[in-house]
């Protein structure tokens, strides 16, 4: 079901009041609106909509996971995630910066596509730092074999940096 239409939301049609359009976004959904972050999840997003007069509000609740790299090992595991995010939507033909959280469309339009708007905010709701997360006796869930393989790399890369150094030590030296 992921395509391009299916995240249109014919908003010209619809009464004044709430509305609420869920998806469910998966490996697919990544692929076709991911600029490669996240290549594999599974979140369910819930737009709520709610339609005035003159503006359109957009509530858009997200929970899931995404398969991320972790920092620390550089394996890839599910990253749970949970977001809530608003957007206000106006309509004119005058498209002037009015704020991170107001898009326009023009009084044409007759429908939203929220594709890149549930991308956006999927990449927003991973934390920045991504790591394993613990398991239920507070032990890291790393890959302990690819640990040591990185720390042994680091180590060597440290003394490769270090014999650099003192090359260039010595040469300063002999000034
Ligand atoms: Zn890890």
């Amino acid at each position: 079901m992921s395509s391009q239409s299916f995240y249109n939301i014919a908003f010209k049609g619809l009464s004044q009041g709430e509305h609420i359009f869920e998806y469910e976004v998966d490996g697919k959904f990544f692929a076709e609106f991911g600029g490669g972050v996240v290549d594999e999840g599974n979140v369910n997003v819930r737009v709520t909509l709610e339609k005035q007069s003159a503006l359109m509000i957009l509530w858009f609740d997200l929970e899931g996971t995404v398969n991320v790299q972790c920092d620390r090992c550089l394996e890839m595991y599910d990253q749970p995630i949970k977001g809530s995010e608003r957007i206000f939507v106006k309509f004119g033909d005058k498209e002037y910066v009015d704020g991170d959280d107001v898009i326009w469309v023009s009084n044409n339009d007759y429908q939203l596509n929220v594709a890149q708007l549930i991308y956006e905010f999927i990449s927003l709701a991973i934390p920045i730092k991504r790591i394993h997360p613990d398991d239920e006796n507070g032990n890291s869930t790393c890959d302990k074999e690819m640990l040591e393989k990185l720390e042994k790399y680091i180590v060597k890369e440290d003394e490769a940096k270090s014999s650099v150094w003192n090359d260039l030590k010595k040469l300063l030296d002999n000034e």
